[in-house]
């Protein structure tokens, strides 16, 4: 029997503080919270930022009866990464048990995490007080360096380069190797060869690049982070196979982020851009991304044909004829001979006419966020977000 995959779903990928502003919505506003299932079913939880309360209330639909059980590894105490555990609800149902791991402040002494932890329910600054959560909780003061196994996956510490310390992860797993890295600022010797030999032939890297290569390289200097340009190099460096930008600035937009991205394929073609709900299967077929169904608008069934054209997997140029079969504002379900990739971007010409003598080019710009075989032969599902408004249509003669 093969095994299942390990699977990696990310619930927050925004840095910093969560952002609720409609241009930031494709990737998300949640701050950082990723989640393992290893192939035995092991669950772990990296980072506690607000995508953590999303993760509670699926884990609590899922439990059917049985507790939760879940290893915590938080990456630092800055508040983008604790934010979201008040709201975790597994953590207030007595059958649930948490083990936590964190390395100790020098400002919070021994206990860190555990204070951490109290803190935020402390009064005046929540209505309830830590007796409320009743789930049996063991905390494990950890340090740079050190490696232990969790049911058979393997979990490597690493200090990085950030203001009041940072550790960055790596799991092993019967799966596939992923490294969790974000909150680095490159430059500081020791960690950048921390981060190196932590990274070394990870089949998938999640690193900081929250700012530009020119912010990092000016007014951002010194504030812990990073940029997709130094991924790309730590990326090569490690011999990684696919890199993910992660802890997106609150100040970026979805096409901030998109220029990212294209810029970082350019240097370094498996990347990936973090965006909420994503999922990656590791196993020993390779790396699988997957993105959540994004479109939540009302669909309008109808089939039309529409000029379409954008690169394939292998970066190959395309432009077919292809029947459209739903359309809403936010997006559409093509059905298209050529694969595009993931999260690349379409040119979707569609004839539009609303009286039979005046036709006229609806021209929209789409990224690709799904992809499945097709209802026909040689044909693929490929569902596309519109990452601008239509234009609004020149006129043809
Ligand atoms: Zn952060
Ligand atoms: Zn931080």
């Amino acid at each position: 029997m093969t095994q299942q995959p390990a699977k990696l779903v990310f619930w927050g990928v925004r840095g910093s503080t969560p952002t609720l502003e409609r241009d930031t919505w494709r990737y998300g506003g949640n701050t950082p919270c990723l989640e393992l299932t290893a192939p035995d079913g092991t669950s772990f939880i990296l980072d506690c930022g607000t995508g953590l309360r999303t993760l509670g209330n699926q884990l609590t639909a899922q439990q059917n009866g049985s507790g939760i059980e879940s290893h915590i590894l938080v990456t630092h105490y800055h508040w983008d990464h604790i934010q979201g555990i008040p709201f975790f609800h597994p953590f207030f149902e007595s059958q649930n048990r948490f083990h936590f791991y964190s390395f100790q402040s020098k400002y919070l002494g021994p206990h860190s995490l555990q204070q951490v932890f109290e803190a935020q329910l402390s009064s005046p600054y929540f209505p309830i007080d830590v007796t409320m959560m009743t789930a049996s909780r063991e905390f494990h003061e950890i340090s740079g360096g050190q490696t232990w196994d969790v049911n058979g996956t393997k979990i490597t510490a690493s200090h990085l380069n950030h203001p009041q310390g940072c550790l960055g992860y790596r799991l092993d797993t019967t799966g596939g190797s992923i490294v969790y890295a974000t909150d680095n600022e490159p430059g500081a010797a020791e960690c950048d060869q921390n981060l190196l030999q932590l990274a070394h032939d990870a089949d998938v890297l999640i690193y900081d690049a929250q700012y530009s290569p020119e912010q990092l390289a000016s007014e951002r200097k010194g504030w812990g982070h990073s940029s997709w340009l130094e991924g790309v190099k730590i990326a090569r460096a490690a011999k990684v196979r696919n890199l993910i930008l992660f802890h997106h600035d609150p100040d970026s937009t979805d096409k901030h982020v998109d220029g990212f991205l294209s810029a970082a394929r350019q240097e370094f073609p498996a990347t990936w851009a973090a965006s909420e709900g994503m999922s990656i299967s590791l196993s020993e077929r390779g790396v699988d991304v997957a993105m959540r169904e994004s479109r939540l608008a009302l669909r309008r069934r109808l089939r039309f044909v529409a000029i379409v054209t954008g690169h394939t997997e292998d970066g190959k140029a395309f432009e077919e004829k292809a029947t459209v079969r739903d359309i809403s504002l936010q997006g559409a379900y093509l059905a298209l001979k050529a694969r595009p990739r993931l999260q690349s971007e379409l040119r979707v010409v569609i004839e539009a006419s609303d009286e039979p003598s005046r036709a006229s080019i609806l021209s929209l710009r789409a990224t690709v966020v799904h992809f499945e075989p097709g209802r026909e032969k040689d044909q693929h599902g490929v569902g596309v977000v519109f990452i601008e408004d239509p234009d609004p249509g020149r006129p043809r003669d």
